[in-house]
């Protein structure tokens, strides 16, 4: 194991040196990541593969395409972010002038999950050095052959100084998080998230968690159901259900819940076929612990798609599961695979209801033709994000900031977010020294009156 104490005082120094402060040093940097995915694509492709049994469209969409689309998104809008914005000043302070920019914070710890192992350690990379900052990077120790191919790139791509790679597992995490950052990024589960915060709380270092949860999948009686089916379907067996924002369960009005059901039972069969184990398109399971975790669910319902499995190849089929009360063991904690449990409702208050005694999902979707009901449902309980009439992709929009609340996150990233999740927002107050008022100083006999009568007008 690298020197962990030696290695963060080598990026501090870096950092002092103020070369990640000039823009175009970022925008060269960043650049120069971008060529390195590019030329690197076929053996990132292939060690997703490996590791997660990825297929190559998924890993181009949703593990390379997002992170060199964001490069291009940032790099374009950088240099007008990084400038000082000015700000109106009150009558009271004048003669003034207020400005606000964005400054670098120094070092940061980013610390990444096994799902999506090369997107989720690159995209915020990519934030912490477009707002100037060194980084330190901890992937997954579950995706073993991702982890090396990103370890390659980032040595062959920046001098250790400015950007590098931990490679190990929690203890090397928790040797990590015994050190000063200036920001951690972590993103993971919720338990993990809360020892980084405890961590992080004896350096009073910020912390951004991009946690987990239970993100429902609603389906009221009006919606377009060959719509939902498809949507649905595809968000929750993308990556083999291992998505944060995967709709988890589906809660479905009573009257719709059978056509539903056979509606999403064809769409896996056109997708993946008859035999999905069969299928080029479809992922497996990421280990044998998780694999036996998810195999234990199957026995909470009755299934009415999928269901079959392979420990050896860890293969578990899209399954949709029928018949789930909401205290069985599936409905308890997040599930992280592609097991999609069903849940009927008939009345709006009730569904809304069950959802808020789960913790604040990541996610929400809802299905309905009615922009009443569709607002009721954006706005009635928290949630991190989510969308109308559609699954996961609200996480592919450069100006939709992501991020949970309570159990599921705090902070937002992607896009300009990203920028200024790693930034210091700093104000600064530049008073003209030709005017100086007495009316704040001592002594102060006489002074107030006037003063709460200024207060009343400016
Ligand atoms: P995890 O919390 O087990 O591991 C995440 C990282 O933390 C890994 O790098 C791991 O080595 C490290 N770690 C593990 N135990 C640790 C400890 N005791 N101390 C310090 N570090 C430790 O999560 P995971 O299994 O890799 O990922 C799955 C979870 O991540 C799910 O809950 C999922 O919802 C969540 N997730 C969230 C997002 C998001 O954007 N919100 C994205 C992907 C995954």
């Amino acid at each position: 194991m690298l020197d962990i104490p030696a290695q963060i005082k080598r990026q501090q120094i870096f950092f002092w040196s103020g070369k990640t402060h000039k823009v175009s040093f970022r925008i060269e940097a960043l650049q120069k990541l971008k060529r390195a995915i590019i030329a690197n694509e076929q053996e990132i492709c292939a060690a997703l593969a490996e590791d997660l049994g990825k297929p190559e469209l998924e890993a181009v969409i949703s593990e390379i395409a997002l992170v060199t689309r964001e490069i291009d998104f940032i790099c374009s809008h950088l240099r007008r972010w990084v400038k000082p914005r000015r700000v109106r000043t009150s009558l009271l302070n004048f003669p003034a002038r207020g400005s606000v920019r964005c400054e670098p914070l120094g070092v940061a710890l980013i610390i990444g999950p096994w799902n999506y192992p090369f997107q989720l350690l690159l995209s915020p990379l990519v934030g912490a050095m477009a707002a100037g900052n060194c980084a330190l990077l901890k992937p997954s120790e579950l995706t073993t052959r991702t982890t090396e191919v990103v370890g390659r790139i980032i040595a062959e791509t920046f001098a250790p100084e400015y950007v590098s790679v931990m490679q190990g597992g929690p203890e090397v995490a928790q040797a990590l998080l015994e050190e000063h950052f200036d920001i951690i990024f972590f993103t993971g589960s919720t338990r993990v998230g809360r020892l980084v915060t405890q961590a992080a709380a004896r350096h009073l270092t910020p912390v951004i968690l991009e946690l987990g949860g239970k993100s429902p999948a609603i389906v009221d009686a009006d919606a377009d159901l060959a719509m939902a089916a498809r949507r649905i379907v595809w968000g929750k067996f993308f990556n083999a259900g291992q998505t944060c924002v995967a709709p988890d369960y589906l809660l479905v009005h009573d009257t719709v819940k059978q056509e539903l059901l056979d509606r999403m039972t064809a769409r896996i069969a056109e997708c993946y076929g008859p035999d999905p184990q069969q299928s080029p398109d479809y992922a497996r399971i990421v280990n044998q612990a998780h694999f036996d975790r998810l195999a234990a669910y199957l026995a909470d319902g009755t299934i009415v798609a999928g269901g079959s499995l392979d420990r050896d190849t860890r293969y578990l089929a899209p399954t949709i599961l029928d018949g789930v009360a909401w205290q069985s063991p599936v409905m308890q904690e997040e599930i992280f695979g592609p097991i999609l449990p069903v849940i009927s409702f008939n009345d709006h208050d009730d569904a809304l209801e069950l959802i808020s005694r789960h913790p604040t999902p990541l996610a929400l979707y809802y299905f309905s033709r009615d922009a009443d009901k569709q607002r009721r449902f954006m706005t009635a309980g928290a949630f991190g994000g989510g969308c109308v009439n559609d699954t996961i992709i609200h996480l592919t929009e450069h100006h939709l900031p992501f991020g949970g609340v309570g159990s599921s996150g705090q902070g937002r990233y992607h896009g300009k977010a990203s920028f200024e999740a790693f930034s210091h927002v700093k104000s600064v107050l530049e008073r003209g020294t030709w005017l100086d008022p007495p009316l704040r100083y001592p002594p102060y006999a006489g002074k107030l009156k006037l003063l709460k009568t200024l207060f009343k007008w400016f």
